[in-house]
Formats: C-alpha cells, sequence, structure tokens
C-alpha cells in the first residue's frame, strides 16, 4: 500500500454539438467566445441563439484570457479523487465582459479575491483533455 494511487482523469465536460468549438479550441490554446453574427453581442457558456436578436448565426472571436474574479467558492466537500484540493473554483469576468467557470491555481485560498486580475492558462489534466484555468496577474 505504499505505492501513491494514481488520480483518476476529471470528469468528462458535457460536449454538444453547440459547445464543440469551445472545448476544441482549448485544445489549440484558445479560449473562443461566441458572437453573434447579426448583432455583435458576445455570450457564453455557447447556445444556438441570440438573446439579443434571436439570430441563429454565430462566429467566435478570440479571447485574450484577462480577467478578474467576480465570485468565487472554495470547493472542499465532498472529496472528488479527480480533483485537486483545495478546489478553488471561481466566476471570472473576461475584459471581453463575459463570464465563465473555472479554477484559480497558483495561489493560496485565503488570498483569492472578487476583483483580482487573473490571466488564463491551458492545462491538460490529461491527455484528452485540455481545460482553461486563471492565474493570477500579479504577485499576491
Ligand atoms: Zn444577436
Amino acid at each position: 500500500m505504499s505505492e501513491e494511487k494514481e488520480r483518476p482523469p476529471r470528469p468528462r465536460p458535457g460536449i454538444t454539438r453547440d459547445t464543440a468549438h469551445f472545448w476544441k479550441g482549448l485544445e489549440e490554446g484558445k479560449l473562443l467566445i461566441q458572437k453573434c453574427s447579426a448583432c455583435g453581442a458576445l455570450r457564453h457558456p455557447p447556445e444556438p441563439m441570440c438573446h439579443h436578436c434571436q439570430s441563429l448565426e454565430w462566429t467566435t472571436i478570440e479571447s485574450k484570457g484577462r480577467g478578474t474574479v467576480y465570485s468565487h467558492v472554495t470547493m472542499h466537500h465532498p472529496p472528488i479523487p479527480a480533483f485537486e484540493y483545495p478546489n478553488l473554483i471561481a466566476l471570472i469576468e473576461l475584459d471581453e465582459g463575459v463570464r465563465l467557470v473555472s479554477n484559480v491555481i497558483g495561489v493560496a485560498k485565503e488570498k483569492v479575491h472578487i476583483g483580482m486580475v487573473v490571466q488564463a492558462e491551458f492545462v491538460a489534466t490529461d491527455p484528452e483533455l485540455t481545460l482553461h484555468q486563471f492565474r493570477p496577474v500579479e504577485e499576491v
């Protein structure tokens, strides 16, 4: 029993026809945000229809990955072997204006705060999954 148990892979994201471009972008190191082709509104998570003008036509922009912590929580329970703890989960508001849920990495949990400036990184959590995670820009 001295051998350290290998961490199981993270649960797979629910990839659909409407969200596949987002996950494919992460594989390529790009944070792709959906943009309505008709009115230009950005939206995330990806959806088939624009909330502003009901257009079904869309394209994507590549986010610069810079944003701020809008809200955050530290998940303690239940412990899931696939995740590292403390599991710092944040709602990130990108400079482009949309918000997305992610992990914050490279910072102690008591240092995470609302308004903290963060930058996206692309982390291969296992050979088949690359995820966006956010690291503080300033030393905290
Ligand atoms: Zn629109």
